[in-house]
């Protein structure tokens, strides 16, 4: 259903500014009426405001206007243009009533709904967030006019409906809400349909699961799980915050063809159903589970209590939810590893953006529109934010740190703040002066380069010098003397300070105490080729990838070291993590800049860990992907669909993981992919039946790709996204290459028929990945020249271009022998 939003502009900080100066909204009555089988829903709202008196407008984006009155007086349709409706507005009490017809969307945004290929039932959410309230209802979108919200619901009589506040079904299909605690528009959100749903209640607060009926069983095998560790997580956060809970009931909703991991929605958390887990999965799959669990939870009070004034600001809520969903989740739940799977799956995620052109000041991001700040919901304002926050919290000490995130909880409680009023109530408890770190860590883009000059017998530390600043850093080196490895505490004030390891290989900031680019050394990386493997400390072993990692992206680790360190390691390789968090870099960085026969080796690597690591283990599990993604030999796969290693099963997961093997090597057909959906129609299946079939290396297999990219075949957000994840691949370059300039042709256009989110990842994975030669760089830069392209396409075809041009430089820094 494509609907107006596509064309609305994004709502631009000054006039958010000056709305916010002439309003005071007073509350929201909305009234839905929701059916499975129609394209569209119905969709009533009252809002009652009081005004300054002036002109100004509210933000609609329906398919079509039934009726509009404006304090007791018709208004007129056609007023409405580009999302905005105008309105004049007298001084003092105002209501306007909006009858409309709203569209649902399949793009993961809007009112959501999605048909389940296992059932054929219908499934409906609400993503309000950035700028898609108002394709679901009427409002003033913008994050300070907060106002409470009721609810008023009909749905099919099957259908279970949930919203911010607790409600009930009053008569069958009928459900009326409590009125909210004062939201903001980007946090009201609805879950309906014929949702799985139970219950529990931990200290008072009413706990709620839900998924698609068909993810039942899933959802009633984890359900402890998350129940336990949602109770513990309250606990804690009440021990720190000592603020409870305001929003009621807490349910945690998981949904289908969601695009983030997860949204904060009070009382009504929505989360990717990826997350309930149909095949097996490594413990870092469930670590990454329980610190979203735990980061929405860090939301109620960073972002839903006090939520921050604009985007550019986004960060107060992102990083704090990080930097806490981590620690809580370390500290107190069966998770207590934490933060060793978190050096693999996140640290690279914050210095990678941290490193691009388009980097920004954590803080202070300069998001002009809401649709511009989406663009920066990145590993900055997440992972950076979130180490900065912990060198604030090391600096200030846990007293200060959560006395002022209580004054600053207790000043706005239900309103708006900014960074200083954060750093105000941080002072207020006791805490120095800290503009002096606010300067040169939350103000200034871009990390440092850290290396060892060992000759000189110093580290050496360079900001990037299109954003020169002088960062103090404190870490500590691990240091290798006779296999032992030792902690040194440094400190880093200036370009050079003393530092003498001798001939000891040294891994910076293992601990990750700091932000940086650390760079190994030659004799370090040499040394670890025989240390890696033994080393048990599972923090270190994190911190040495993260080393090589860095290292790597800045040109300055050898990919044939990688292959080295990866072949050496990945046979004793225990951090289960480690495996399954390397492999997709391996395989779209090292691998396409390494020596030719690398990715056999790797291969060879992995079948070694395959027989040696026990039968069942999660190691074993590591193994097998890496030897899939990895293998050149289509009948070793044939086989293994024939007969699985013993330990492991032929699960949803691994079937589809080796049949896109299969396809992505030319060595089966589109008849055997649809049979394998035909016989296991799920969700799950038929996005990876999607994956495949753009993977086969045929001209047919192309274009089924690129109809979804160009729109002429609509198709569900993730259906898309592995469109486009399958469509480059290494060695299909005769079927791939006129699709090069048709992408940088069409891209431009496709805000036609995409929005938001969907835009933004299509821009992504269409992108050439494995067209990697220079005039790719030229092409990308000619579109990204173009006068009134698209922000969101134009930021992300800039990091694209950036990983093309990164990956360039280290061929050319290491030209293949
Ligand atoms: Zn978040």
């Amino acid at each position: 259903m494509r609907t107006s939003h596509l064309s609305a502009p994004s709502l631009r900080q000054a006039e958010a500014e000056s709305r916010h100066d002439l309003l005071d909204v007073t509350s929201y009555d909305v009234r839905l009426e929701l059916a499975s089988d129609t394209e569209t829903f119905g969709s009533v709202t009252e809002i009652r405001f009081e005004s300054r008196g002036g002109p100004t407008f509210v933000d609609l984006k329906p398919v079509r206007v039934n009726q509009l009155r404006f304090n007791d007086a018709p208004l007129d349709a056609d007023l409405l243009r580009e999302g905005r409706l105008p309105l004049d507005t007298l001084p003092g009490s105002n209501v306007l009533r909006v009858d409309a017809v709203m569209g649902f969307r399949n793009d993961g945004e809007g009112l959501h709904r999605s048909v389940d290929p296992a059932d054929g039932r219908h499934y409906v959410y609400g993503m309000s967030f950035m700028d898609a309230a108002p394709s679901v209802f009427a409002c003033f979108d913008q994050p300070d006019l907060k106002a409470p919200y009721t609810f008023h619901v009909t749905a099919p009589l099957d259908w279970t409906v949930v919203g911010n506040a607790p409600g009930e079904q009053v008569e069958p299909g009928t459900w009326e809400f409590a009125t909210t605690q004062p939201l903001s528009t980007y946090f009201v959100t609805l879950v309906a349909g014929p949702y799985h749903v139970l219950r529990d209640e931990h200290d008072g607060i009413p706990l709620r699961l839900s998924a698609r009926a068909s993810l039942a069983g899933e959802l009633e095998r984890d359900a402890e799980e998350l129940f336990t560790m949602t109770g513990q997580c309250f606990d804690e956060f009440h021990r720190r915050f000592g603020i409870r809970y305001p929003f009621g009931d807490y349910h945690q909703a998981f949904v289908p063809e969601f695009n983030a991991g997860a949204m904060e929605n009070p009382g009504c958390v929505t989360f990717r159903d990826p997350y309930l887990f149909p095949s097996r999965v490594t413990r870092g799959a469930r670590v990454l589970r329980a610190t979203t669990v735990a980061h929405e939870m860090a939301h109620q009070w960073f972002g839903n209590i006090v939520t921050p004034k604009w985007w550019d600001d986004l960060w107060l809520n992102e990083s704090f939810a990080e930097y806490l969903g981590n620690r809580v989740t370390a500290d107190v739940t069966e998770y207590d590893d934490a933060w060793v799977h978190l050096s693999y799956q996140r640290r690279q995620w914050g210095l990678t953006s941290d490193q691009r052109p388009s980097t920004h000041p954590v803080a202070g991001n300069g998001a002009a529109d809401a649709r511009a700040a989406l663009n920066d919901f990145d590993g900055i304002s997440y992972v950076k934010g979130a180490s900065i926050l912990r060198q604030v919290n090391a600096t200030i000490g846990d007293e200060a740190f959560f006395a002022g995130a209580i004054d600053h909880f207790t000043r706005h409680r239900f309103g708006n703040a900014t960074m200083h009023d954060l750093f105000a109530s941080w002072e207020h408890a006791g805490a120095d002066d800290l503009s002096a770190f606010t300067d040169t860590w939350l103000r200034a883009p871009g990390p440092d380069v850290i290396e060892l000059d060992r000759d000189a017998r110093v580290l050496r530390r360079t900001p990037p010098p299109e954003h020169p600043a002088d960062r103090p850093h404190r870490f500590t080196a691990a240091q290798a003397e006779g296999g032992q490895w030792r902690r040194v505490d440094v400190t880093l004030t200036g370009p050079e300070t003393a530092y003498d390891p001798g001939t000891a290989p040294v891994v910076i900031d293992p601990d990750e105490h700091s932000w940086g680019v650390y760079v190994p050394d030659g004799t370090t990386l040499a040394g670890l080729v025989d240390l890696l493997p033994e080393i048990k400390d599972e923090s270190l072993r994190a911190g040495v990838w993260n080393n090589v990692r860095s290292g790597f992206h800045h040109g300055a680790v050898d990919p044939a070291a990688v292959v080295e360190l990866l072949v050496a390691s990945l046979p004793i390789e225990d951090t289960q993590d480690g495996a399954r968090h390397l492999m997709p870099w391996v395989l779209a960085w090292v691998l396409p800049t390494a020596p030719a026969g690398s990715a056999d080796r790797v291969h060879a690597a992995a079948l070694a860990k395959l027989t040696e690591c026990g039968a069942g283990s999660e190691l074993q599990l590591s193994a097998f992907r890496a030897a899939v993604h990895t293998c050149g030999d289509a009948s070793m796969l044939r086989g293994w669909l024939e007969r699985m290693p013993d330990g492991l099963d032929l699960d949803v997961d691994l079937r589809w993981r080796l049949l896109v093997r299969l396809a992505t090597l030319g060595a089966t057909e589109r008849a055997e992919l649809d049979a394998a959906l035909a016989d296991e129609p799920t969700a799950q299946s038929r996005v990876e039946h999607t994956r495949a079939v753009a993977s086969l290396p045929t001209p047919e297999g192309k274009a089924f790709a690129w109809e979804r990219f160009d729109g002429s075949v609509d198709v569900p957000n993730y259906e898309l996204d592995a469109a486009g994840r399958g469509m480059w691949r290494g060695g299909h370059e005769a079927v791939t290459e006129e699709y090069i300039e048709r992408y940088f042709a069409e891209l431009p256009r496709a805000g036609e028929v995409h929005s938001g989110w969907v835009l933004g990842d299509a821009t992504e994975v269409f992108f050439p990945l494995t067209a990697d030669r220079p005039e790719i760089l030229d092409r990308a830069r000619a579109v990204m020249a173009l006068p009134d392209l698209d922000r969101t396409i134009h930021r992300r075809l800039a990091d694209c271009a950036d990983d093309l041009r990164r990956k360039l430089a280290i061929r050319a820094a290491f030209p293949l022998r």
